[in-house]
């Protein structure tokens, strides 16, 4: 009895599974860059609508957000989905060797085709559930745009789109099954920082100059020596992105540096910002020249939800192992054999954290993981995703699915390659379900919701989401 709601989800899902399947492909194919997934909005927003979900699309300054909403009153559910791709990661599917697509420059080398597609399904089988046995409450799915390299979750944060909603439901594609819980994301502001001097000619009128290359230099280093004296866990790290000509001979008037500040807790990056633009205004003082601030991105820490947490636990559970067929563990077999060396380490890694000795040589020959992790494990980490800004103003819980060979690594052309495999889909299709249900079981028991909500403000124990992006900040290409 107990799981007649998940085979009655299960069933709607499969029932549309080409369907999801040539959605994914399309995006998959498309492979918009942040900001710019004008044709994976428009595929998914046509679709949700079909489905008789109502639109609002164009939301908090970002053209490609939507949100697709069905039903009334409480609670308000939100599946969390993406679409962006990355840049430079063009690959054409299937191929074990490296071969960018001529004329593309941008690959889904983190998944998100299937992440939100999955998010677009589990929203369209909740619906179909909810008109079946008369369910009340809303159901929402958002279409985020650019969270690689712009958190564009966190504007719709900032601009109240989150407001009432009472939890949000996520996953992200993986190499392994597990629910997140404590996975050591990072929370994360982008900065430029932009030097205005005085150009010269270096040797005839020196002192006429004021080098904005020097202070971004000098700005670099005192950031080096504020390295001694943060947390452990904080990282920061740059790019010149202008360094102010290609003249030695000239003395760079703009020069421009931009930083990656990262440590556990929002409010901690919040303080090594304010410590930098400090350094900042120092530079600018010693080279006599000015600074220009520009905050582009923020990614807050994820707050987990342990409710959320466990109910995603337990219908991940329920359909994992996914079973795959010869085919296919020939298939990962064969991207196995052309991952990096590095990968591999990390592969080896990763399984001395969950396989006890006997194990591990068994388990490092398994091409696919169809198992599911432990929650409770703590692998991996260092990453920003701006899921964690919505978690701090929604309950919100995820799970990550596997939809590759074992040992391949996000963001890579191997993880491209296999974006379009039965692999990969059959991953996306099982995350669909694990969400739907997960959906289903906070509608028929509102007293989840309720506990979601208590564990959600015990976790923040009394800590309110700092707003990390100031509101002069729109959403932007950079
Ligand atoms: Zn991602």
């Amino acid at each position: 009895m107990e799981n007649d709601f998940r085979k009655e989800i299960a069933e709607l899902i499969d029932k549309e599974k080409q369907t999801y399947t040539k959605l994914s492909d399309a995006i998959w194919e498309y492979a918009e860059p942040r900001f710019q997934e004008v044709e994976s909005s428009r595929d998914q927003q046509e679709y949700l609508s079909s489905r008789g979900f109502q639109i609002r699309a164009d939301l908090a300054g970002e053209q490609t957000a939507f949100i697709a909403e069905y039903g009334q009153g409480k609670p308000v559910l939100a599946f969390l989905g993406e679409f962006d791709a990355l840049s430079s990661l063009e690959q054409e599917a299937d191929k074990t060797e490296h071969c960018p697509i001529s004329g593309k420059t941008n690959g889904h080398g983190c998944g998100h085709h299937l992440l939100g597609t999955a998010a677009v399904a589990a929203a369209d089988a909740l619906k179909s559930y909810m008109e079946a046995h008369k369910l009340s409450g809303t159901i929402r799915y958002y279409g985020c745009p650019a969270e690689e390299n712009a958190g564009g979750k966190a504007y719709l944060v900032r601009d109240g789109f989150f407001d009432d909603c009472d939890a949000a439901i996520t996953w992200h594609p993986s190499t392994t099954n597990k629910t997140m819980t404590d996975e050591k994301f990072l929370a994360n502001f982008r900065v430029f920082f932009t030097f205005h001097g005085i150009s010269s000619h270096a040797a005839g009128a020196p002192e006429l100059g004021r080098s904005a290359l020097d202070a971004v230099e000098i700005m670099d280093i005192g950031v080096n020596y504020m390295r001694e004296h943060m947390i452990d866990e904080a990282r920061v790290h740059g790019a010149i992105t202008n360094p102010g000509g290609i003249a030695p001979n000239v003395i760079p008037a703009e020069a421009q540096i931009l930083y990656a500040i990262r440590a556990p807790k929002v409010t901690q990056v919040k303080k090594l910002y304010e410590r930098m633009c400090d350094i900042a205004k120092g530079a600018a003082l010693i080279t006599g020249t000015t600074v220009e601030i520009r905050q582009v991105a923020a990614y807050s820490n994820v707050i987990r939800n342990e409710t959320l947490e466990a109910i995603m636990d337990e219908n991940l559970r329920h359909f994992v192992p996914i079973g795959y067929t010869e085919e296919e563990l020939q298939y990962a077999k064969k991207f196995q054999e052309v991952i990096t060396e590095l990968d591999k380490e990390g592969l080896k890694d990763k399984v001395n954290l969950f396989a006890d000795k006997k194990h591990r040589k068994e388990i490092l020959e398994t091409p696919i993981f169809d198992f599911v992790l432990d929650k409770n494990l703590t692998i991996g980490g260092g990453g920003s995703t701006d899921v964690g800004d919505v978690s701090w103003v929604v309950p919100t819980g995820q799970v990550n699915v596997n939809c590759y060979a074992a040992g391949t690594a996000l963001h890579s052309w191997q993880a491209v390659a296999q974006g379009k495999a039965t692999i990969a889909h059959k991953g996306m299709v099982a995350a669909a379900k694990v969400m739907a249900c997960t959906g289903a079981e906070l509608l028929m028991k509102p007293e989840l919701v309720e506990h979601a909500k208590k564990d959600w403000e015990a976790e923040l124990d009394g800590e309110v989401y700092p707003n990390p992006l100031p509101k002069e900040v729109k959403p932007a290409i950079w």
